[in-house]
This record gives structure tokens, sequence and C-alpha cells, in this order.
């Protein structure tokens, strides 16, 4: 299904026009997450976009960490990151960390400081905070601006040294506190953090704001074109001073695209961190979770994660994407794929009760109606199978086909079999249906006397296989990622339902991740945490069916 030759965006034209004008010799791009949470799908689009603008075009794509905020950051996060941008089906060139890069940021802010295009600041967060300005209001100089290179230097000299707690003092850039561009007014370039960094340790204990560190680390690595969400569009001007004061060589350029949001989808690390610890879900590649590792563990493919970006494409207007679009491809990735197979969700029993005691016969079942390549297996069927619950009814509406008193249906790949009786328990319950099958009516024989509407699936009893099926809901019932609490208190209570039921008897040689279409249910994955010895879990990534068409 995979189309590789994934269509033209505005990205796209402008490395094109810069290749053909000689702007740049060689594409370099970097993937450039901070190691504060697990990746989810809105980074997906952003990994694809850089990786396939550099494939593209022969270029390179770096992995780089903007690990440059200690208390946050974890190395299970740098692994994780990894292991997804990997698994998504991407190679980097170089793998890099901001934090490598620490020394030479410390030297690029001597500069500034020598150039008077840096200075220290003792203003408060606070005051800093009201003396910036607003949209219509200029701001105020700090009374520290006008220190003299040798107290500057001597100051940020002493910051580093670790002579003053966390906040007392902070270098900032001089340029420009009546800017238009709030970025602009005298932005913060580092401050103290008496923390301990997962690379460099306790080495420091003043770190880069991103605002500086993001583009003198795209410009020691030579990247070219600069992806990021629109967001920074407003850093952009501050991006390029960086650039530009720091003297880097290389001069790479920032270009924002719109970032990815997808309906009933939380796309924001703060608050899929807020639902592990909280205990919402089970962890961060839980199969309702977002995350590349919750979707890999739901059952989604990388082919269809891959298919799913490019189908949505890169633009800088905002947009919301139907969640239906992600479901419609790993649908068409798995279709032919993926082997169909039967199982009993919610099961009760039927004895068959003309079907001769202790045989058992095997019946022929293709593995794929609609990929043939993928032949037939053979499946018990005896005097005892298990059926769908929903798939009788004592009393049933006009229109139902499936299993009543009195009523016949087929098998599927087997007989027809006629309701006869009925079994409850003491409360009323139906616990098990006496049925009779017609041997004439045998599934391949060509039998043609009379027709039923209705077909059901079933699994036989002896050598059914137990299973548990994991059903999901979105974990949040509408997008709105607001305040903390509001956002606690929308979460879908009924996000995920778990049943007993059973599988063909060949589903015990399942391992995790393992995908199959179960017969009117819909695509499941084996999970490959919970999946033991004994029990089988699967993970339902989608239903089979959904109106929806992207393409249409
Ligand atoms: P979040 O808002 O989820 O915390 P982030 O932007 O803080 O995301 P980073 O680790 O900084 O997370 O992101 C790495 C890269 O992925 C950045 O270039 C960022 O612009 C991009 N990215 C993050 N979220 C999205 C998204 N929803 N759609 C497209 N790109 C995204
Ligand atoms: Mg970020």
């Amino acid at each position: 299904m995979e189309n590789k030759t994934s269509s033209s965006n505005f990205i796209k034209s402008i490395v094109a026009e810069d290749l053909k004008a000689g702007k740049v010799k060689e594409v370099i791009t970097r993937f450039p997450p901070e190691p504060n949470g697990y990746l989810h799908i809105g980074h997906a689009k952003s990994i694809c976009l850089n990786f396939e603008l550099a494939d593209e075009y022969g270029g390179k794509t770096n992995l780089r960490f903007d690990d440059t905020n200690p208390v946050k950051e974890d190395t299970e996060y740098v692994e994780s990151i990894q292991e997804d941008v990997k698994w998504l089906g991407f190679e980097w060139d170089d793998l890099r960390f901001a934090s490598d890069y620490f020394e030479e940021l410390y030297e690029r802010a001597v500069l500034l400081i020598k150039k008077g295009k840096a200075f220290v600041c003792d203003l408060t967060a606070e005051e800093m905070r009201e003396m910036r300005g607003t949209l219509t209001v200029p701001g105020q100089n700090s009374p520290y601006r006008d220190r003299s290179v040798e107290e500057n230097l001597d100051l940020f000299a002493r910051m580093r040294a670790g002579e003053f707690k966390d906040g007392e003092r902070i270098l900032r850039a001089k340029i420009d506190m009546s800017s238009p561009n709030i970025n602009l007014r005298d932005p913060a370039l580092y401050r103290i953090a008496h923390a301990h960094h997962h690379r460099t340790g306790d080495a420091w204990c003043i770190y880069p704001m991103y605002d500086y560190a993001h583009p003198i680390s795209d410009a020691i690595e030579g990247v070219t074109h600069s992806v990021c969400t629109l967001e920074f569009e407003d850093h952009r001007p501050l991006y390029d001073w960086a650039i530009a004061e720091c003297e880097m060589e290389s001069q790479p350029r920032q270009y924002e695209f719109a970032r990815l949001n997808v309906t009933n989808t939380i796309m924001s690390k703060r608050y899929l961190k807020l639902l592990v610890d909280q205990g919402v879900v089970e962890s961060w590649d839980d199969p309702r979770m977002p995350t590349i590792s919750g979707l890999r563990r739901r059952g989604f493919t990388a082919e269809s994660l891959r298919a799913f970006c490019r189908e949505i494409g890169v633009a800088r207007a905002y947009s919301v994407v139907d969640e239906r679009m992600l479901e419609f491809f790993i649908r068409e990735d798995l279709k032919l794929k993926a082997p169909r197979t039967m199982a009993v969700l919610a099961p009760l029993k039927v004895v068959i009760t003309n079907y001769p005691e202790g045989q058992v016969e095997m019946l022929e079942a293709e593995n794929n109606a609609e990929n043939e390549e993928m032949g037939n297996r053979q499946i018990p069927f005896s005097r005892e199978i298990y059926i769908e619950q929903d798939d009788f009814m004592e009393n049933p509406p006009a229109k139902y086909f499936r299993l009543f008193p009195g009523n016949e249906v087929r098998l599927k790949h087997a007989y027809f079999i006629k309701c006869e009786e009925v079994i409850k328990d003491e409360a009323g319950n139906v616990v098990e249906l006496r049925c009779t099958y017609d041997p004439e009516t045998k599934s391949g024989s060509g039998f043609t006397g009379r027709k039923v509407k209705g077909t059901i699936h079933w699994v036989e009893a002896s050598q059914a296989v137990p299973a548990e099926f994991r059903l999901f809901e979105p974990l949040l019932v509408d997008n709105a990622d607001d305040e903390d609490k509001e956002f606690l208190e929308r979460i879908n209570p009924n996000s995920l339902e778990v049943l007993q039921g059973f599988v063909e008897p060949n589903m015990k040689e399942a391992r995790g991740q393992d995908k199959f279409q179960f017969f009117r249910h819909g695509y499941f994955n084996v999970d490959p945490k919970h999946t033991s010895e004994s029990k089988v879990v699967f993970n339902r990534i989608v239903s089979l069916k959904s109106s929806f068409d992207p393409k249409a």
C-alpha cells in the first residue's frame, strides 16, 4: 500500500529551490525532541517530514536531543525516543545531544558579552515580567543592562562556577526592549539551575535556554533547513539574531508548519505525562495512548503511520485531522496481511444435540478471503461450541436474523444450526442453547436446498484457547487541552473494556504483536506485555467498518 513518492509540500519546494539556486549543497535536517516524555503521533509527523525531506534529496538527518532542561528529562525518554524513531522506519545520520555543545554554547555566550550583546541581569523573574511590557506597551530597560563587559564576564563566570542560587541571576541578550516582537525584548539566554543532568551530571549549574541553544546547535551541525511548528514563528528573528551575533559559520534557516491535531486525541506531553503519573493509564505505551509506543502496542504498523503522515500533508494552516483517518490507514495496511480467524468475545455455549458425542471433525477455512496466497487452515468442529451472546435473542425484534428459538443460521465455515431449546439459570439468564445441525449444509458442499439470512461465528469448545480482549474508546471525549483539573475531569471512564472469551486452537502459537482480523469484530493485536503461557491478550486496533474514506 505504501506510496513512497510522497506528495510535495511547501517546505519541499523551498528545499528544491535552494538546491537549484546553489544556496545549499546538501540538505541537512534534524529531529529535535526534548527527552521529557515519549513521542506521540504529532512527533511522527515531524519525524516523517524531516527524514523524508533529507531522503528525497540525498541529504542527512540528525536525531538531536534538546536536553537543556535537566529537571524534566530522563534517560528512559532518551531510549524510548530512539526506539520509536527506528521503529517508524528511519535511520538518523548522527545522534547528537544539545548537551554535547554546552562548552561551545558557553564560549559563544562569552563572545556575545564581549561584543556588548549580552548582560548579566539580577532582576527577579517577577520584576522581569513586569518590565517586559505587553503587545501594546514597550518594555523597560533593566537597570543592569549597562554593566561593563568586564563585570558581565566576571559575573557569568561566577554563575558557571556555582556562586549563585537558582534564579538569582540570568544572562540576557541585549536586543531591544521596545521591539514589537516580545521575543526580542532582551530574552534570557542562560539560567542557573543546580540540577543533576542525565548526561552531564553535575558539571553544569547554568543551562542555555531553548531559544539560544536551538539555533546554535543547528548551526554547529550544519543544519540547512530547521523545520519546526508554527508557535516558533515569532521566535524566528531571535533564531536569526543568535546565529548572526554568535558569528556562526553555517546559516541554518527556520521554517514553520502547523502541528498535527487529531480529533479526540490528546497531543501534549504534559497531559500525557499526567495520565501516566495519575495512573489513568498503565504506562506511556498503554494501547489507548496516542504515543508511538502506545499505537504500536495497540497494533498500528509503522507503514500505516507513515502513510497517514503522508496523506495529511504539511501546511501552515491550523487544522484538526479526523481520527478515523488513522483507522482508515491501518485497515488498509492489514486488509490483505492479517489472517482472518474467529474469536468469541462474550461466549455462550451451544450444544448440538444431534451431533455424535465424542466426535471432532476438521473443517477447512480460508485464511483471508481477499488474499488467496494466505492459504487455508483446519478448524475443529464438534458437539459443543461457543457463539457470541449477542448472536442470540430470546425475543428478537423484526429483522433480527441471528439465533432465536426456532430460527436457523449459518455457522461460518461449518453448518446450519437451528435453535431448539434455551437453558437458563435460576436467575433467568440464558446459559446454554440446545441446537440441531443439518449435515447436508456443510460449508463448501454446494448445498442449495434452502437459504438462511444470518451467518454467525463460533469456536469449538473442547479445543478453544482462552483469550482476553481489550476494547478501547478515546481517553478523552473531546479535544480541549485546558486546565489540569478540567482535563482530568474530562477523562472517558469507559476507555477500556475487558472481555474474557475464546479463540481458535491455532492461536496458541500467537506471539506478541501478531495481528489478526477477527470475523465481524475488527483487527486485533497480541499484547506483548500481558500475553502469557496461559492466556493470550488481544488489543482491538480498530473495528471493521467505517463509512469514512479520506480519499473519497
Ligand atoms: P509537546 O507539545 O507534545 O510537549 P513539544 O513540541 O514540546 O511537544 P518536542 O520534544 O520539543 O515536543 O518536539 C520535538 C519536535 O516535534 C519539535 O520540532 C516539535 O515542533 C515537533 N512536534 C511536537 N508536537 C507536534 C505536533 N503535534 N505536530 C507536529 N510536530 C510536532
Ligand atoms: Mg518543544
